[in-house]
C-alpha cells in the first residue's frame, strides 16, 4: 500500500525519567514519552496517525476532512488542525445534542473553522457516512475518517513510533491508554517489526478486554499489512487491562483524580482527565498491587488531552 506523509508533527517527542513521581508511587524506573508535545494545536496521539491520513486524503484529491467523536474529541480537534494544515475543510461530527458550552476542545473546533455537525439521536458512525454522502452531493470531495483516526493506515504511525522509541532507550513496558485501538495496535505492530523486547499494556478507557484486545489485533494486522509485512497478530498477541472503566466514558472518578493530581504536582505535568488519568490510575493500581514490578523500567507513554481539563473543572473538584 502507498504511504506518504504529510508533516503534522514534532518529531521525536521527547522522553524523560519522572524520578520524583516515581519515588513516590514506587517505581524508580517510570519515564514518560510526551506524545502530548507532538505540536499541532495543543498536540496528541492523533497527530501521528493525521500525517498518513490527510497524505492519503490529498492524494484521493479530497478537499473536505469528515470525522466522528465525543463533544470533547481530542481526535476531532486535531483533524480541525490538520486539516488547517493542508488547506482543507474539515466537518466533525460529535455524538448526542447540540451543546451551548463552547469549552475545551469543542471551542478549538470552532476556533480551527470545523463545521460542527451534531449526531443527536443518530448513531455517530451512522451520521458520518450520511455526511460524507451530502458532501459528496454538494461537490466538496470528502474524505471520511473513523473514530481516533484507527484504521490500518493511521494505526501504522504508531509502529513508526515504535522505532522513533528504540532510538531513545530500552523500557521493559509501554502503558499506554487504549481506546478506538489504533495507538496500541501501531505499537504492539511496530514492537515486532522493530523488535521491542518489552510489553505493551494498553489500559482499556471504555471497552471490556477481549472485545479491545480483537480490535487490536485486528488493526496490528493491518497497520503491518500497511507496511508490507506479512506479520499477523491474535488476541493473544495483545495486553488489555480492563479493570479501570470506572463510572464509563468521560466520567472522572477518584482514581482518575488521583492521578492528575501525582503527576501535576510531584512533576508538574498535566494529564487528560478522560484518557491519561485513567490510564495512570491504572498504572498506579498495577504498581500497588505488584502487578507491576518495582524493579521495572517503565514507560508511560502520554498521548495528550489536556484542552478537556477545562470543561471537566466541576469533576476535578477542585
Ligand atoms: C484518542 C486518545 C487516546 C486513545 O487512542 P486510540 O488510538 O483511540 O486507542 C488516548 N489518549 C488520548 C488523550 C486520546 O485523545
Amino acid at each position: 500500500m502507498r504511504r506518504a506523509r504529510f508533516p503534522l508533527a514534532f518529531l521525536p517527542t521527547p522522553v524523560h525519567p519522572l524520578p520524583r513521581l516515581g519515588a513516590r508511587i514506587g517505581l524508580p524506573g517510570l519515564w514518560i514519552k510526551r506524545d502530548d508535545l507532538t505540536g499541532l494545536a495543543f498536540g496528541g496521539n492523533k497527530t501521528r496517525k493525521l500525517e498518513l491520513l490527510v497524505a492519503e486524503a490529498r492524494h484521493r484529491g479530497a478537499h473536505t476532512l469528515v470525522t466522528v467523536g465525543a463533544a470533547q474529541s481530542n481526535h476531532c480537534r486535531q483533524t480541525a488542525a490538520a486539516a488547517a494544515s493542508a488547506g482543507l475543510a474539515c466537518v466533525v461530527v460529535l455524538r448526542g445534542a447540540p451543546r451551548a458550552d463552547r469549552d475545551g476542545n469543542l471551542l478549538l473546533d470552532h476556533l480551527l473553522g470545523a463545521e460542527v455537525v451534531w449526531a443527536g439521536a443518530e448513531e455517530p458512525l451512522v451520521c458520518l457516512d450520511q455526511t460524507v454522502a451530502r458532501l459528496e452531493a454538494e461537490g466538496r470531495r470528502p474524505f471520511g475518517i473513523t473514530y481516533g483516526g484507527s484504521t490500518a493506515l493511521g494505526a501504522s504511525a504508531y509502529a513508526d513510533a515504535m522505532a522513533e522509541l528504540g532510538a531513545q532507550g530500552r523500557f521493559d513496558r509501554v502503558v499506554v491508554a487504549s481506546s478506538s485501538g489504533g495507538t496500541q495496535a501501531g505499537m504492539v505492530a511496530g514492537a515486532r517489526l522493530h523488535g521491542f523486547s518489552g510489553r505493551v499494556t494498553g489500559i482499556s478507557i471504555d471497552e471490556e478486554g477481549a472485545a479491545l484486545k480483537r480490535l487490536v489485533a485486528e488493526l496490528a494486522s493491518g497497520a503491518a499489512a500497511v507496511l508490507g509485512s506479512a506479520s499477523t497478530f491474535t488476541s493473544d498477541d495483545v495486553e488489555v487491562e480492563d479493570g479501570y472503566l470506572g463510572g464509563g466514558y468521560g466520567i472522572v472518578g477518584e482514581a482518575e483524580r488521583e492521578a492528575l493530581g501525582l503527576f501535576a504536582r510531584e512533576e508538574g505535568i498535566l494529564l487528560d482527565p478522560v484518557y491519561t488519568a485513567r490510564a495512570a490510575a491504572g498504572m498506579i493500581d498495577m504498581i500497588r498491587r505488584g502487578r507491576i514490578d518495582p524493579g521495572e523500567r517503565v514507560l508511560f507513554w502520554h498521548t495528550g488531552g489536556q484542552p478537556a481539563l477545562f470543561p471537566y473543572r466541576a469533576e476535578l473538584g477542585l
